[in-house]
């Protein structure tokens, strides 16, 4: 073949040098076509997968495990977030441990999804304050980070991901956009699904555990009449607790539980009201293997603990 008779013209080491560069050539080009994302949290992965579409490798920082608010940086997850191409995060509003990591990276690198103005926020009290103006929307937002709770937000985040990777590999910039699009429209469909499912329970009262819910409450109508803690890390007063259980009292029907969070006392208080239990997980867990899977899980969580309760209380924990 033609490699030994070249040995003989040229020297070996010419050809071992050139065949280094070839590779290390071959291995840039492999790298500038496939940017890596970091995200944060589980939910925000699961959106980027759907823009990459193979086209970008997709990493998420936080197990499922952990909370989204309070998470100890390992020595290797600074490397992480260092060797991205791209952190996608929600913001120091949530991921309040990143906010100093990510500061010192070149602000290409980060997107903070928190910041989007296409954002949708939940309207403050709607159940109290129905007849306030609307026309100017911004005075009735709260800042509720857990913005992906919200399908419509899920499309503002993809399009703006979109956005950011064409700029990293614009060699892939038309397969991002053109999946961002096609997953909003996905997103507007199953955002009528819910909507319709979860209709029949709108009126019903209940409580969650973490106040991390509203976008889900508030855009499609639920009734929650009080959280058991702010952040996940707060244990609520005995003060807290005694209002909380008048309320449920009076008209609750359910109590919400997270996974990872010891809530003995809750449960006690639903069972002795009577009261079913259910289970949210905002961020999905092992099992959940796409946008529409966590949402769908969620939906199904508010429907069995919201419409059971009439009939069997809490004989079905
Ligand atoms: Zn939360």
């Amino acid at each position: 073949m033609g490699l030994p008779r070249l040995g003989f013209v040229f020297p070996l080491a010419f050809i071992r040098r050139t065949l280094v560069a070839l590779l290390l050539c071959s291995l840039a080009s492999t790298a500038a076509a496939k940017p890596k994302v970091l995200a944060s949290i589980k939910p925000l992965a699961l959106i980027a997968q759907e823009v990459a579409g193979g086209h970008a490798d997709i990493d998420t920082l936080l197990p499922v495990t952990a909370s989204a608010h309070d998470y100890p940086l390992k020595m290797s997850d600074h490397r992480r977030l260092r060797d991205a191409d791209l952190v996608l995060w929600v913001g120091a509003e949530l991921e309040s441990f990143l906010a100093r990591p990510l500061a010192s990276l070149p602000a290409q690198q980060v997107l903070t999804t928190y910041g989007l103005g296409d954002l949708f926020w939940p309207e403050l009290d709607n159940h109290d304050h129905a007849h306030t103006s609307r026309d100017n929307q911004h005075q009735h937002t709260s800042g509720d980070p857990h913005i992906w709770l919200d399908p419509r937000n899920a499309a503002v985040i993809a399009r703006a991901l979109a956005e950011r990777l064409t700029q990293i590999a614009p060699e892939s910039g038309a397969q991002f956009t053109l999946n961002a699009e096609r997953f909003s429209q996905s997103l507007v469909e199953l955002d009528a699904q819910l909507l319709k499912q979860l209709a029949p329970v709108k009126p019903l009262g209940f409580a969650v555990y973490h106040e991390g819910y509203s976008h889900f409450v508030s855009h499609y109508g639920l009734h929650q009449l009080a959280y058991v803690t702010f952040t996940p890390e707060r244990r609520p007063g005995a003060k807290h607790l005694q209002e909380l259980r008048d309320v449920l009292a009076k008209e609750g029907r359910c109590v919400f539980l997270e996974p990872y969070h010891n809530s003995s006392s809750l449960e006690e208080m639903a069972h002795s009201l009577g009261l079913n239990i259910g289970m949210l997980d905002p961020v999905g867990n092992e099992q959940v293997s796409s946008y529409r899977m966590l949402m769908e899980q969620l939906g199904q969580s508010f429907l069995r603990c919201l419409a059971d309760s009439a009939d069997s209380g809490a004989a079905n924990h």
